[in-house]
């Protein structure tokens, strides 16, 4: 019997063939292990009440096992000659359920992506799922946060680099904004590791397929969202920078003083860093200088 994937493609015989290069601008490192891509989706747990967008299909290495599981396959995929030979082979193959989309994924509206893939599919879930071209890669998990209420989990490779910055503990020079973005609304688990020897071309660095959940209710509701975010985002402004200037330069609306008060009356030293702060230092934080902010409007 055939092995479930092993009619993946080589992608190195595959550009060959057609006189291209894989290309960089595009974050092009294709999955060249089929047991490998197996793996991922074995693990990723999809099945049959999964509904499944993937970003940047390539040549299929993961689409391909991702819709013999599951119920429905959106792809999108930005590069022309990718997406042609793609939707040939998706008839070839004869999957009726995978719908491609030659598109920038950051170009499409996902609510109105969402509303397609979801009609008449009541009490399935949404799982976005994806090898990420690495230069977009903060950008869909910022997304990813923006669109979490529709969302059930997204399954992800990411370079290992951004991976431990995504998964990183307060203190470390890895805890940043997009660690907090997430820790407010998600689970984080570690599904495989994937070394730069899995892909073509081969990259610098080693892979991680992280499995990012978005659980309901949310581990820390937030009753001001937008604040938290300006907040955060002010105070990792400039890592350098002590927590107080951060926030000076990155909140002009608020005054020096009152900065330096809020601090202190929540109990956070204006001299620490950003990074040292917790999830729940940075709600109060935000917390107190929205209520400060409507007291200074309401002046
Ligand atoms: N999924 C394939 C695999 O694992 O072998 C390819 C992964 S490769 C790292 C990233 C893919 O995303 C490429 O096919 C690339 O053309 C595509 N891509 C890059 N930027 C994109 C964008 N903004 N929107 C949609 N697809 C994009």
């Amino acid at each position: 019997m055939m092995a479930p994937n092993a009619c993946m493609v080589s992608p190195q015989a595959w550009f060959r063939s057609k006189g291209l290069h894989a290309r960089k601008s595009l974050g092009q490192n294709f999955l060249q292990d089929a047991a490998v891509a197996q793996a991922i989706v074995d693990r990723s747990g999809v099945g049959a009440e999964d509904i499944v967008l993937e970003i940047g299909p390539g040549l299929g290495a993961l689409s391909f096992p991702i819709a013999r599981r599951v119920k429905r396959l959106v792809v999108v995929e930005k590069d022309p000659e990718l997406a042609a030979w793609l939707t040939t082979e998706i008839a070839e193959k004869n999957f009726q359920n995978i719908t491609l989309h030659a598109a920038d994924i950051l170009q499409l509206d996902w609510m109105a992506i969402f509303d397609e893939m979801l009609r008449d599919a009541e009490g399935y879930r949404l799982v976005i799922f994806g090898n990420l071209p690495y230069n977009i890669s903060s950008q869909i998990v910022v997304r990813l946060v923006e669109h979490r209420h529709r969302i059930e989990r997204a399954v992800l490779m990411f370079q290992k680099e951004l991976a431990e910055r995504l998964r990183a503990e307060p203190g470390g020079r890895d805890y940043g904004r997009l660690t907090v973005l997430l820790r407010f609304c998600a689970h984080i688990t570690t599904l495989v590791n994937v070394g730069a020897r899995s892909f073509y071309p081969k990259p610098k660095v080693d892979s991680e397929v992280i499995e990012i959940r978005f659980p309901k209710p949310e581990p820390f509701p937030v009753p001001d969202e937008a604040a938290l975010i300006r907040v955060v985002r002010a105070a990792f402004g400039n890592r350098r920078k002590t927590l107080k200037n951060s926030l000076m330069a990155g909140l002009p609306g608020v005054r020096t003083e009152d900065i330096a008060h809020i601090l202190r009356t929540i109990g956070i030293d204006p001299v620490r860093r950003a990074e040292t702060l917790d999830i729940e230092d940075f709600i109060r934080l935000s917390l107190a200088i929205s209520a400060r902010e409507i007291m200074t409007t309401e002046r």
